[in-house]
């Protein structure tokens, strides 16, 4: 046991496409920056994804804070999240001088529970960040029309869901404002990158600028292969556009998406769903392999195992994940008076498995073998 190769829990899928996409940039173009493989890969994100603006940016928490900045949020502004996610959101909102407001979670899907989110509205409600937890979107439509009768903005935090299918469309095809990750391990991978996807229009164009620095039209400069020298700054931005070395990868990784990625996370997550399915003690996530592209796969360890099966996975060369240490609980984001029971509970419950598309037959057969033989020990 102790030589065995270490299953990991996630990983980048990366091949002679990427490096070849790679290659043409450093050698045939040599132009780094934002360029004609951004301009590619959002031309190919808008078709991909039917949407009438795709823009990119270098991480998926920078597409989320841009996304949030656009709404043009001030001090005590609140914006309603669910606790179980990545500090990426709770961070997007509060640096825009926003207050996160965290709310519980649907324990079936871990996606914000909208009864626990009514009961948080104030007159400062600006927005809602739903999570797609696990590439599940939970109650969406019920959530547009919550937003709507509440005159909430939604940002939809899609960093999971990238390719996933909810009632016939793909995510990001619809709605108001969602935002993708391409990091490492997620569904496609840029190296580091992101997305923000809209209709509208003065949204558009305030994230184009943004992320150059608030420097006016330099995104259609740039696509022409022009430079400003000459420019006005009307808001504030930051440095968070894509390079054309990560816009390559992405172009390649799109590529692979569907023929291959996407039913390779599929299998795996439902061979997993059906070997885990009736085991005591053991809740699965719904069985939706055939719309959703499976981006982690969480189960919940009752009886107060959790700790102990993960350590026992470790033992075993096994890496597993636990998404996510609730933000309600973080220094930065606590207080005092706030107890959220059905997080907590579940949180404490949570355990994820390895899933990327590397992961064998043999390694996926050892996980179940293991999970399987510490349940019924
Ligand atoms: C990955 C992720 C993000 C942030 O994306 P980065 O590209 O890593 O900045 C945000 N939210 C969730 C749920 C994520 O998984």
């Amino acid at each position: 046991m102790k030589n065995a190769k270490k299953i990991r829990l996630s990983k980048s899928i990366l091949g002679m496409q990427e490096v070849n996409a790679v290659k043409d940039v450093l050698l045939n173009d040599g132009y780094l920056g934002m360029g004609k493989y951004v301009r590619d890969f959002e031309d190919q994100l808008r078709s991909y994804l039917n949407r009438k603006h795709v823009i990119c940016v270098n991480s998926g928490t920078a597409a989320l804070h841009l996304a949030l900045m656009a709404l043009g949020l001030k001090e005590n502004d609140e914006v309603l999240v669910q606790s179980l996610t990545f500090v990426s959101c709770f961070q997007a909102i509060s640096v825009t001088g926003a207050v996160p407001v965290a709310c519980e979670i649907i324990p079936e899907t871990c996606t914000i529970d909208l009864n626990d989110a009514q009961r948080r509205i104030t007159k400062n409600t600006k927005a809602i960040m739903p999570v797609h937890y696990a590439s599940r979107v939970g109650e969406l439509d019920k959530i547009f029309k919550f937003a709507k009768k509440n005159n909430l903005r939604v940002i939809e935090d899609a960093a999971h869901a990238f390719g996933t299918i909810y009632k016939g469309k793909k995510v990001g095809s619809f709605g108001d404002i969602s935002c993708f990750s391409f990091d490492g391990i997620k569904n496609i991978t840029c190296g580091e990158g992101g997305a923000v996807v809209t209709d509208d229009d003065k949204i558009a164009e305030f994230i184009m600028d943004a992320r150059l620095l608030g420097v006016k039209k330099d995104t259609a400069k740039r696509y022409q292969g022009l430079r400003s020298w000459e420019f006005d700054v009307t808001c504030h931005g930051y440095r968070y556009h894509m390079s054309n070395i990560f816009a390559a990868i992405g172009l390649a990784q799109l590529k692979r998406l569907e023929k291959e990625f996407k039913p390779k996370r599929q299998e795996l997550a439902k061979y997993y769903h059906c070997a885990l399915n009736g085991i005591p003690e053991i809740i699965l996530f719904p069985d939706d392999y055939k719309e959703i592209v499976p981006h982690i796969f969480p189960i919940r360890v009752l009886g107060k195992k959790r700790d102990v099966l993960r350590q026992y996975l470790c033992d075993n060369n096994i890496e597993c994940g636990v998404h996510y240490y609730p933000n309600h609980l973080l220094t930065l984001f606590t207080s005092k008076s706030l107890k959220l029971s059905v997080t907590e509970k579940v949180y404490s419950q949570l355990l994820t498995l390895p899933l990327h598309p590397d992961l064998s037959k043999d390694e996926q057969d050892k996980v179940i073998m293991c999970v399987k033989n510490f349940m019924e020990r």
